[in-house]
């Protein structure tokens, strides 16, 4: 995921240590989930758009409840994060057609987590070509869609409409 270019990145971990509380606990607790960009929700875990993405589509899977480690989790919250992980990966597939995925968690501040006392696992779409045109592109390619359009249309198509 780090030959993607995405400078941005770095006033989005500056901002999230700063804040205080944590957003995956704060964000589906206020209700508001188009604001937030909450995409869906299940029993124990709920979808989020990065603000800050790696590329168009990239997504978090979050457990609700705030743990550090996949290993602080029950079973029947790791078989509900993995659905979830799984059903985020099939909408994104039939919403924005990805030639491939990275998916993953970083686990540590050591290990790049931003926000390291909530586990979460990242899906990133990626498309032939991406990582090198970025770089000359700049952010140009990876803003393109507004995030609130994006959301929109995920939605729309994890309702069976097109
Ligand atoms: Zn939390």
């Amino acid at each position: 995921m780090d030959r993607l270019w995405a400078p941005w990145r770095t006033k989005y971990i500056t901002k999230v240590n700063s804040l205080k509380g944590c957003i995956f606990c704060s964000k589906p607790k206020s209700g508001k989930d188009r604001k937030n960009y909450i995409i869906a929700r299940t029993r124990h875990s709920f979808s989020i758009l990065n603000l800050y993405p790696y590329n168009n589509g990239h997504m978090m899977i979050v457990p609700n409840r705030h743990v550090g480690s996949l290993t602080k989790l029950t079973r029947e919250e790791i078989a509900d994060l993995m659905c979830l992980l799984i059903a985020t990966q099939e909408l994104l597939s039939k919403t924005m057609h990805p030639d491939g995925f990275n998916i993953g968690i970083n686990v540590g501040r050591a290990a790049g987590a931003g926000i390291k006392n909530h586990v979460h696992i990242h899906i990133v779409p990626r498309w032939f070509g991406d990582s090198n045109f970025m770089p000359v592109a700049s952010s140009t390619k990876v803003i393109s869609e507004s995030l609130g359009t994006l959301y929109d249309r995920l939605v729309k198509c994890s309702r069976g409409k097109k």
